[in-house]
């Protein structure tokens, strides 16, 4: 056991990428970028990671900017609950520590949106403290590497990983175990195609001695993925555009979009009156897309109207906004994207 893990520090020492954060030791870097490459790649993580450290160079410039130039700056990375978080949790930095970042895993875990997995981070990279990361790299090595078949989204899988990897923790180097699991499973022991052919642990690997690499980890549940269709109204001229910012308890919360109206099943274009208010006469245009999230499927229809809506027709939270100071908006990346690309496409 102890060879294992000795063989993957050993490996991380000679292959380990250089990474900014893996070069500090100040703990809200550290958990900037930990939150940044939840569910995120390091190639597309990396500009968010630089341009939040330049932009908020400390955890009180994070706490004191506009939660939409937090959005703003997020844009794009996807998954926007993580940065309204970031942006609380800096705030009761601020507030309740007095900047100060807290350096007890008890008290990192409390901070809103930190799960035992970032404070096991936190803890260990900044403060050498003895908690061991379990990330999904983490669970499919060591679901491998012991052959173990119990579920990692069971109750009984996550207490079995954790146990294992917190007997595994070097504690005389907890940062550089973490690192060095989490590094051997993002580079070599990947999801599909591991390079067993040229892994150091190959020899003791139970995983690839019984042939079951390619169903490990195990996943009791599947993601249940709900489809969705929306009808955006894309009111506008030459100088101003209509947006909406949405609101709680839905996706994209306090970015924006357009005036939307949603349809439990696609509409015919004949419904549109009805349903949407306009007739197929208004539309000048229509663009489909589909956006895949990880729990819904968007089917967006973007109808192209060019003119302002009456008044009366006007909702609430409907914004009339300059198309030259579109920048200062955040907006969900399927709207970025039909203003930059297909917007243009159309005109
Ligand atoms: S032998 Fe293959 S499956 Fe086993 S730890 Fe190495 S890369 Fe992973």
């Amino acid at each position: 056991m102890l060879n294992f893990v000795l063989l993957i520090a050993e490996w991380y020492r000679q292959t380990a990428r250089n990474l900014p954060w893996r070069q500090t030791k100040n703990p809200y870097k550290i958990w900037l970028s930990e939150v940044i490459l939840q569910q995120t790649r390091v190639e597309q993580g990396m500009p968010y990671y630089l341009k939040f450290t330049e932009n908020f160079p400390t955890v009180i410039d994070l706490a004191n900017a506009e939660e939409e130039i937090v959005l703003k700056n997020w844009q794009g990375l996807g998954y926007y609950s993580r940065a309204r978080n970031l942006h609380a949790a800096a705030k009761m930095i601020r507030d309740e520590y007095h900047g100060d970042f807290p350096y007890s895993y008890k008290d990192i875990l409390k901070l809103k949106g930190v799960g035992e997995y970032t404070a096991a981070a936190v803890a260990s990279f900044a403060f050498d403290l003895p908690h061991a990361v379990v990330d999904g790299n983490v669970y499919r090595v060591l679901s491998r590497f012991y052959d173990i078949d119990t579920p990692i989204d069971s109750t009984e899988g996550k207490k079995l990983f954790y146990n294992l990897a917190n007997e595994l923790l070097l504690k005389e180097d907890p940062a550089l175990f973490n690192q060095a699991m989490m590094e051997f499973g993002a580079m070599q022991c990947v999801p599909v195609n591991p390079d067993c052919g040229n892994c150091p642990v190959r020899p003791e690997c139970l995983g690839y001695r019984n042939g079951t690499v390619s169903i490990r980890p195990v996943k009791a549940k599947k993601t249940k993925v709900t489809d969705r269709h929306f009808y955006y109204m894309v009111f506008h001229n030459d100088h101003q555009l209509v947006l909406k910012k949405r609101g709680p308890k839905d996706v994209w919360q306090g970015l924006y979009d357009f005036p939307l109206i949603e349809s439990p099943s696609g509409l015919d274009e004949g419904e549109y009156d009805a349903v949407l208010g306009i007739s197929l006469s208004q539309v000048k245009k229509q663009h489909k897309t589909k956006h895949i999230l990880s729990h819904q499927r968007i089917f967006a229809t973007f109808l192209y109207l060019d003119f302002l809506p009456e008044r009366t027709f006007w909702k609430e939270d409907w914004e009339l906004a300059e198309w030259s100071e579109l920048e200062r908006y955040p907006l969900p990346r399927i709207i970025e994207r039909y203003l930059k690309d297909d917007l243009k496409a159309l005109d």
